[in-house]
């Protein structure tokens, strides 16, 4: 796809950042590049526009960047995937490993109706581990989860055998 070199340019990676030896890919420089992030947007809308989803599930915060206006053009309503304690209402929650500790995504009860289709977003994915924990929310209710889209995949840490995550921009982990 020639619009994927700029894309991936547009993304800043940042060293040592929030830690030393992270490579932190830091998508606020795509936002601020109306062309790629554009780009970026419709690369998602193409794949999921005839495919009958209609539930964009995006995971706090930087899913909450990409998911709204990919959920807008192909007519789904958006469900936010959120850390503990943020949403009002009456919420499912799951648990899932970060490197260090845990931690935990909620959504709200009523938000997917059994048998929706569904998409997960967020910016990026390492070990798919919160892909997973947003996966098996929609899971528990009854939604059809068809792929998860991240704008950046760090092929070397996926360790989720899941069978569709895609990723249309590449990054190491090694800092
Ligand atoms: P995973 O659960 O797949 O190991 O980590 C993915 C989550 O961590 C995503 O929610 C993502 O936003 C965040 N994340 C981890 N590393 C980076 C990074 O380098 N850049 C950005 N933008 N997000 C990251």
């Amino acid at each position: 796809d020639p619009r994927l070199q700029a894309i991936s340019e547009a993304i800043r990676v940042v060293p040592h950042f929030p830690k030393p030896g992270i490579m932190f890919q830091d998508i606020t420089t795509l936002l601020l590049d109306h062309k790629a992030f554009k780009d970026t947007v419709d690369i998602f809308i193409d794949r999921y526009r005839d495919m009958s989803i209609s539930v964009v599930a995006g995971v706090e915060a930087r899913g909450f960047m990409f998911g709204p206006s990919i959920a807008l053009a192909i007519g789904a309503k958006f469900v936010p995937l959120r850390k503990p304690k943020k949403l009002p209402g009456e919420v499912i929650s799951e648990d899932y490993e970060l490197e260090y500790g845990t931690d935990r995504l909620e959504m709200h009860v009523g938000a997917v109706q059994s048998g929706e289709r569904a998409v997960v977003v967020d910016d990026l994915v390492a070990t798919g581990g919160t892909l997973s924990a947003a996966i098996k929310l929609l899971e528990r209710a009854g939604a059809e989860v068809v792929e998860c889209a991240c704008v950046i995949g760090v092929p070397e840490m996926i360790k989720v055998k899941w069978k569709a995550i895609v990723y249309p921009c590449g990054a190491s982990a090694i800092a």
